[in-house]
């Protein structure tokens, strides 16, 4: 017996078409007009949409960082990720300085074991030493075909041209594919002292530090490299015209280069958002940062005319009111991060989180929450605003991003033979994000009261219900990891 999806329109990356779908087991096996029932458990999709479930290539479940860790992990975040009708994430393993890609790989296998929802893993290389590389690939053989370096954030993650090169060179021998942070690094460790020690210490002044300009030139970069060694480049968070315009001339170029920008890059900007008065500008900074209405534009040019191929999130939240409760002592007594034991002790109680910026905006947490909104948001702004069709909205959060990282089409498509993550979408359905109503382990989000028209409303992987209204059917250990298949499409 199966599950037999009735009457509903489905939507993939080149068509919609009303049609029955037939999952036994974990697949999909049939699609078809009037399919008969059968004894299969049917579940009536009339007025709704069926889609691929949601792939989200960009996300720091529980990550180190700045003196605390990202709040939500594989548990919750895979919960929130759900019920927005995400069921497959990528998340960025980071070799820990000095130590090998292997190590920084026990890490996060130890994480996933709670996982909800399906997952792949790429590898964030901070140190390329000689053994280093000859760790390569092996990754390919573990279903890891994606290295991601960072041209910012110097003396942590920051990597310098020869080592980004050298990775491109490696990468392309091995079928692998490039993402690069492009931020020249350089420039902005010169400019955050100097922005500090002038008193502009304010939330603001992230942006400050870290120009379009430098976003552009390094993207630039890093497209000339892909050029040079031929290895598929994707260039992660893309936010402003400068980064945008060397994209477009690297395609035009004919280079294999792709890119994504993330939710919050369409809607949010500095002199709204960063610049709002006290210190609420932090539950914004993020990088690179949050830019200008004109650059918005930029952006959902780049989503019509093929220069961006994918929307992802870099979800990475922490809490704006964090650092509640006896964590220094906690820690000290421990002497390890164990966040979700502490806050489980007393609800007041919370790992350090954006405060850690008061008085100085180098030391606030990057990042903000947005895994849950990210297709609701996008089909409000996106379909219903009139700037994009719902077939391009699939290929943009589900298809593309499964072709560029190797995933399809297990995933990405509802096809014969397919994995059956299934989103079944009620595209009248008028509902309002906050922070009250999110699943994300959150203080606050970034789209709070926005009303949106069209929402998940039964969610499958593999054939299992996960979300069916409100209610959560998902259970720790049933995500999947996804091995990755090598010498993906540049699309
Ligand atoms: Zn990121």
């Amino acid at each position: 017996m199966g599950t037999l999806f009735k009457n509903g329109t489905v939507i993939t990356a080149s068509e919609m078409i009303k049609a029955d779908v037939l999952v036994e087991g974990e697949t999909i096996s049939l699609l078809g007009k009037d399919i008969a029932p059968d004894g299969h458990e049917v579940v009536d999709c009339t007025d709704k949409y069926l889609m691929p479930g949601g792939i989200d290539v960009h996300t720091h479940l529980e990550l180190p960082f700045g003196g605390t860790v990202s709040n939500d992990d594989f548990n919750t975040g895979h919960k929130a990720a759900a019920f927005g009708g995400t069921t497959s994430h990528i998340d960025f393993v980071i070799q820990p300085v000095g130590k090998s890609l292997e190590d920084g790989l026990k890490i996060w296998r130890e994480k996933s074991k709670q996982a909800q929802i399906d997952y792949g893993y790429h590898m964030a290389i901070t140190d390329l030493r000689p053994e280093v590389m000859e760790e390569i690939p092996g990754l390919v053989d573990q279903g890891i075909t994606s290295l991601k370096l960072f041209m910012a954030y110097k003396n942590v993650f920051q990597v310098d041209d020869t080592t980004l090169f050298k990775a491109m060179q490696i990468a392309e021998e091995n079928g692998m594919i490039v993402m690069v942070h492009a931020e020249n690094g350089d420039v902005e460790a010169t400019l955050t002292p100097e922005l500090l020690a002038a008193g502009n210490t304010a939330p603001q002044y992230h942006a400050s530090s870290r120009p379009p300009e430098i976003e552009g030139e390094a993207t630039n970069r890093a497209v000339v490299m892909s050029g040079l060694t031929g290895c598929p480049l994707y260039v992660v968070h893309m936010t402003c015209e400068s980064s945008i315009d060397a994209l477009r001339r690297g395609r035009a170029a004919g280079y294999p280069v792709m890119g994504e920008s993330c939710t919050q890059y369409f809607f949010l900007t500095v002199d709204d958002h960063l610049a709002a008065p006290g210190f609420e500008g932090a539950k914004y900074v993020c990088s690179p940062p949050i830019r200008t209405t004109h650059d918005h534009q930029v952006l959902w040019q780049a989503l019509k005319d093929s220069t961006l191929q994918a929307v992802s999130t870099d979800h990475c939240n922490f809490w704006y009111d964090g650092g509640k409760g006896p964590w220094q002592e906690w820690l000290d007594e421990r002497g390890g991060l164990s966040w979700v034991e502490y806050e489980q002790q007393d609800p007041s109680y919370r790992r350090p989180g954006k405060e850690l910026g008061v008085g100085n905006f180098a030391k606030i947490p990057n990042g903000m929450p947005g895994l849950e909104e990210r297709m609701m948001v996008m089909w409000e702004h996106g379909v219903n605003a009139g700037r994009i069709s719902p077939t391009r909205f699939v290929e943009l959060l589900c298809t593309n991003p499964a072709k560029i990282f190797g995933m399809y089409p297990r995933k990405g498509t509802i096809s014969v033979g397919s994995d059956a993550d299934i989103v079944v979408w009620d595209p009248e359905l008028e509902y309002t994000l906050s922070v009250d109503n999110t699943h994300m382990l959150t203080d606050y989000i970034v789209y709070e009261g926005w009303k949106v028209k069209g929402k998940p409303v039964k969610v499958y992987q593999r054939g299992k219900k996960l979300v069916d209204g409100d209610e959560w059917f998902g259970k720790n250990g049933e995500g999947c990891y996804i091995p990755r298949q090598a010498h993906a499409p540049v699309i």
